[in-house]
């Protein structure tokens, strides 16, 4: 068996929040791009304005207007950086001469991207909160005065578990961190002034925030924008301004391929949905041992958070869970707890085999 299956020959199982998988297919055409590619003999080497990369980023592009249907008023960038630059990002481009933003506390990622729009100097407005509720639930947006530039949604909230059924009912122009969600469900992209997010979690790796922005929104602020932030920038420069993380846009093209042959984003959202719905009522299953974070009416689908109910039984738990070589189950270092990330890659068996495990232990201290 080839390294690259190195994680299934010895069955470990990996629910980490921060990095998804890649499929194996993926990871084999990757090994071998790294060692034998056309040309430039690595995919390492490909230069950033060769015509073969400039294609690369054209056909990722394309992939991205068809799995998500975004019309040709949108752009479609791929920038360095994670969701935590976008945060910068968003603010900068998208104020206009109004200078106020909306913003949805709905958990920790929310609360980094209203501290770094605040420091902007943008008049900055926490319209709606859900952390009097520990951010179990997201707040109801509504009447949402229409001298706003934007109202900034965390579509999933991968600390907390929750993620919007539905995007909020305004006039106002949507902007949504969609790190954790990206292509797991049909997003209404006109309703959006901006969509972004990094795509270490279901498209690829880390190091590349993808930045989907209506073109005609952008050139209306009165801050300067810092070139490598400037959105329009990278609209003039045919998608690439300065030297871009090359190597995960390969990686991004490679996932958006599989996608595709896969089914797109109907695909990903029921295989995201089944997984969630069994991890959830397995959970369900033992009250008395396991409590689950989120509110029923917005449970993310891609994000599983619970406690114990009893604390005295978490070595135990821990244990079992390493014995089995399961790992990154344990919740955000800022809220405790536990946290299983279905990302697009993760099996069905693997599941199985979790829930099986989940199973057994609250039978075991019941
Ligand atoms: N937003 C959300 C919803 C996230 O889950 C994360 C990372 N977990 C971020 C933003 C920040 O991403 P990065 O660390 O890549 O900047």
């Amino acid at each position: 068996m080839s390294k690259f299956l190195y994680f299934y020959a010895v069955n470990i199982s990996i629910f980490g929040a921060s990095q998804g998988l890649l499929p194996d297919l993926v990871l084999a055409e990757v090994q071998e791009a790294i060692l034998d590619f056309p040309k430039y003999g690595s995919v390492l080497y490909l230069p950033h304005r060769s015509e073969e990369f400039l294609a690369m980023v054209l056909d990722c592009e394309n992939r991205w207007r068809k799995l998500m249907d975004i019309p040709a008023d949108y752009a479609v960038l791929f920038l360095q950086g994670g969701a935590s630059l976008g945060f910068l990002v968003a603010a900068l481009n998208l104020h206009t001469s109004s200078k106020r933003l909306a913003y949805a506390e709905t958990g920790l990622w929310a609360q980094k991207a209203i501290e770094e729009a605040r420091k902007t100097g943008l008049f900055v407005d926490v319209w709606a909160s859900g952390k009097s509720a520990h951010f179990a639930k997201i707040p109801v947006l509504k009447n949402i005065p229409q001298d706003f530039d934007f109202l900034h949604i965390t579509a999933n909230n991968t600390v907390y578990g929750t993620q919007y059924q539905d995007f909020p009912d305004t006039a106002v122009p949507l902007v949504a961190d969609l790190t954790s969600e990206w292509l797991t469900r049909k997003i209404p992209v006109e309703k959006f002034a901006l969509l972004y997010g990094g795509t270490q979690k279901h498209v690829g790796i880390a190091g590349l925030c993808v930045y989907i922005v209506n073109k005609d929104l952008l050139g209306r602020g009165v801050l300067p924008i810092p070139n490598v932030l400037n959105l329009q920038n990278y609209i003039n420069n045919q998608g690439v301004y300065h030297t871009p993380n090359v190597f995960a846009i390969y990686v991004m093209q490679r996932m958006l391929c599989y996608l595709d042959s896969q089914g797109g984003v109907a695909f990903a959202n029921a295989k995201l949905k089944q997984n969630a719905t069994v991890l959830y009522q397995t959970l369900e299953k033992f009250p008395s041992v396991y409590r689950l974070h989120a509110d029923e009416s917005c449970r993310s689908i891609i994000n599983i958070v619970f406690f114990l109910q009893n604390q005295k039984h978490q070595t135990d738990f821990e244990q079992i869970l390493a014995k089995n070589n399961i790992l990154g189950v344990q919740g955000h270092r800022s809220f405790g707890g536990y946290r299983i990330s279905l990302y697009l890659s993760t099996s069905p068996q693997k599941i199985l085999q979790i829930c099986q495990l989940l199973q057994d232990f609250a039978l075991k201290i019941s």
